[in-house]
């Protein structure tokens, strides 16, 4: 039988915007020791917009912006919408004969006269097309029409303002281990990593990898130590799913995501995460 007091901690905890989908959770959030975060959408805002675009000869800006926003036209990832915001006009879809997302890479699309190849060097490299391989100060969106290099769109993000005080807050609860994940570039990461205060970070992941990382931290851990996950679900809900406890932000997140996690923060603020361990914590001082 569960004890009354977690009810009202689950009230609580509602009452802040924080839903917790089991009195379990909540318990289990007085163990966590590990706390793992996806960047995209869960770091950052996760609303990218778009800073340059670099064609190469003989194609134009605007030429390169329409194929990148042809290319993206049925994706829902936050890249593809921010090429859309800018392109601003609407895509004919019919022109559009095949479609395939390529997690953690991009988009490959076939129209009637055209391949295209929209995503970042990881795509490009698994077609063999070169591309400029540019100082990355942001998310690089490569172009290949046909098998050839079109060019590049650089795209940023911004870290959320509350990101650091997140951080240092479980820091401050005891938890031992933070660590970031993410599918971007290098340098991306590490500067966002940085700024949020945590050290440990792994880049240019796709979902897969994602998954087998916390697989590897939940062998190190015993049955008093619970890793928690913090994601927005697009492309990351295998590791919600498998984490002992699965965040997710209701606000950018995917439907798929909130019904794969344990606990949805509704205003995407990082700051829920320690304030819903100290909310079980005061429950639990409540029901034992
Ligand atoms: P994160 O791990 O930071 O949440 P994702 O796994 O969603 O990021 O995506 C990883 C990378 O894959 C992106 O940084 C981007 O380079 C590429 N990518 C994914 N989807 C798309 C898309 N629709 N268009 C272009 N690039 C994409
Ligand atoms: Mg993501």
């Amino acid at each position: 039988s569960i004890p009354l007091g977690f009810f009202g901690g689950i009230g609580g905890a509602s009452k802040k915007g924080i839903l917790v989908k089991g009195s379990n959770y909540l318990e289990g959030l007085n163990s966590v020791k590990v706390v793992v975060f996806d960047k995209t959408g869960t770091l950052t805002k996760g609303t990218f917009k778009v800073k340059e675009i670099v064609p190469q000869h003989p194609f134009t800006k605007e030429e390169i912006l329409e194929l990148a926003a042809i290319g993206e036209g049925f994706s829902n990832h936050p890249i593809a919408l921010s090429i859309l915001k800018e392109y601003g006009r609407t895509i004919d879809k019919n022109q559009i004969v095949d479609y395939q997302e390529v997690t953690g890479q991009g988009v490959k699309v076939q129209t009637e006269d055209k391949n295209l190849l929209i995503g970042n060097k990881k795509l490009m490299e698994m077609a063999g097309i070169s591309y400029e391989n540019v100082e990355e100060l942001g998310t690089i969106v490569h172009i290949a029409v046909n098998g050839q290099y079109a060019g590049y769109i650089l795209i940023t993000d911004e870290i959320k303002k509350d990101a650091a005080k997140g951080i240092k807050g479980l820091k401050d609860l005891g938890v031992k281990k933070i660590i970031m994940l993410t599918g971007d570039n290098q340098q991306i990461g590490k500067k966002v990593a940085e700024e949020v205060g945590i050290n440990e970070y792994y880049c240019e992941l796709l979902p897969h990898h994602k998954v087998e990382i916390v697989e590897n931290i939940l062998k190190t851990l015993d049955k008093n130590s619970k890793l928690l996950f913090v994601g927005d679900g697009i492309n990351d809900a295998p590791v919600l799913a498998r984490a002992d406890i699965g965040v997710a932000m209701g606000g950018v997140g995917s439907d798929a995501a909130i019904e794969a996690a344990d606990i949805v923060i509704m205003n995407d603020q990082l700051n829920q995460i320690p304030l819903a361990i100290k909310i079980a914590k005061r429950t639990r001082n409540i029901v034992w």
